[in-house]
């Protein structure tokens, strides 16, 4: 079991979990790091005494120095990475937000340290690389350096200890179809960020609250799929469930079909994959199957929640697509939360983008790191052209 973690992001919606988990399990934090938001910080390095912590903004340094003369304090980019690869610390926690989870993450792999990964941009832009790290540092026959916290990976991640990749038939990513499940593009043309932001099921950050609003998030969470279980998306199937119980379901060549449930509470991934190999300690609500009644199913609407077709095309395509949808979405978002363009914008200049992308080889971080800087100026110059 885990004894020393860091938490990258612990001022976030997953970070804040994850503190109430270790709490819990009795974890060490030896780690902190939040972007702008120092007085949560502050709070919770009075509340867990950790030895190092890092404030992305740096701004807010000195402050943060001043408050705790005694630690090492750092910043920026490079203190991220500080994080990640902390001596002491045996598991990060990425709960970062957006492509700044994706070089802290391979760092951490490369310093020898399990991750916890909740951000999913990682995986949707570097997941070949990724997967190259892992190759290098994972040892036959031990346990896993990478564990999902993402709730449907956490499921399926579960429904798989035992079995045999050769058996596995599909995997089967339950979505709970959002806060417009069964409206048309028509009816979406007026939404504001207040009701995209409210969410039927999960109370999440903003920018996962958008993506799920769209679809993205599962077309994302395919991706995420592909890569952490090693499968085609060809053999990846999304089903609408509203009421987000069944968290995800893995198929067999013998046609069982296996499934994890729970209501849906983020610590209780969190608690999983900070647990592995044992399990925690039950801090989630038990299941009433009884008060529930009804598990219902529907298949998604592609056609007006297109950008999960686009991202299912972008994951067949591999190499710089995911790269370019995850930039798009990313800048779409946040342009949509300034208020800059309307929800139904995001998904046509998230499509726009992708229809001239053209396809680039990705080898390294720098290519990812290139197609991601160049995508969000295309985007800028689309939008600010159409806009202004
Ligand atoms: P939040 O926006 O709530 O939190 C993000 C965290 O990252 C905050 O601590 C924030 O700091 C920090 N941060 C933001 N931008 C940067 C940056 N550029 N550099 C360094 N740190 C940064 O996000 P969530 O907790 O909702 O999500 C985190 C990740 O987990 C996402 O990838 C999301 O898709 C995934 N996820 C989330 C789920 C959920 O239930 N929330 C479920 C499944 C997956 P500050 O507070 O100071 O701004
Ligand atoms: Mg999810």
């Amino acid at each position: 079991m885990t004894k020393k973690i860091c938490i990258l992001g612990s001022t976030g919606s997953i970070g804040v979990q994850t503190i109430d988990v270790v709490k819990k399990l009795g974890i060490k934090v030896v780690g902190l790091s939040a972007h702008k938001n120092v007085e949560l910080l502050i709070k919770q390095a009075r509340d867990l005494n950790p030895d190092i912590l890092c404030i992305g903004d740096e701004k807010y340094y000195t402050l943060l120095k001043e408050n705790f003369p005694d630690k090492i304090v750092v910043t920026g980019e490079e203190g991220l990475i500080s994080i990640a690869t902390y001596p002491a610390a045996d598991l990060i926690v990425n709960a970062l937000v957006g492509i700044s989870g994706l070089v802290p993450t391979i760092e951490a792999i490369l310093a020898g340290k399990k991750v916890a990964l909740a951000n999913k941009e990682t995986l949707v832009t570097g997941g070949k690389i990724i997967k190259m790290v892992l190759s290098q540092k994972q040892e036959k026959d031990s346990l896993p350096i990478l564990l999902p916290v993402d709730s449907e990976h956490s499921a399926i991640f579960q429904c798989l200890v035992g079995e045999e990749k050769k058996n596995v038939k599909k995997i089967i990513l339950t979505a709970s179809g959002g806060p417009f499940r069964g409206k048309k593009l028509k009816d979406l043309q007026n939404v504001n960020v207040e009701d995209v932001l409210m969410h039927p099921t999960w109370n999440m950050g903003k920018k996962i609250t958008v993506d799920s609003a769209t679809l993205i998030n599962k077309g994302f969470e395919v991706i995420e799929a592909m890569f952490f279980f090693d499968i085609r998306c060809e053999d990846i199937d999304v089903v609408i469930h509203p009421q987000s119980i069944i968290h995800s379901m893995v198929e067999f060549v013998d046609g069982s079909v296996k499934a994890q449930l729970s209501y849906p509470d983020m610590r209780l991934p969190i608690e999983y994959a900070l647990s592995f190999p044992e399990r925690g300690k039950q801090i989630a609500v038990p299941l009433d199957l009884v008060k529930i009644k009804n598990l219902t199913f529907e298949e998604p609407d592609f056609d007006t929640f297109f950008l999960l077709k686009i991202a299912y095309e972008c994951a067949k395509k591999g190499e710089s697509y995911p790269v370019a949808l995850n930039a798009a979405n990313e800048e779409a978002v946040k342009y949509f939360l300034e208020g800059k363009i309307g929800f139904v914008d995001i998904m046509k200049y998230v499509a726009k983008i992708i229809e001239s992308h053209r396809v680039q080889k990705v080898e390294t971080i720098r290519d990812i790191l290139e197609i991601d800087a160049e995508t969000r100026q295309k985007f800028k110059n689309l939008v600010e052209g159409e806009i202004s």
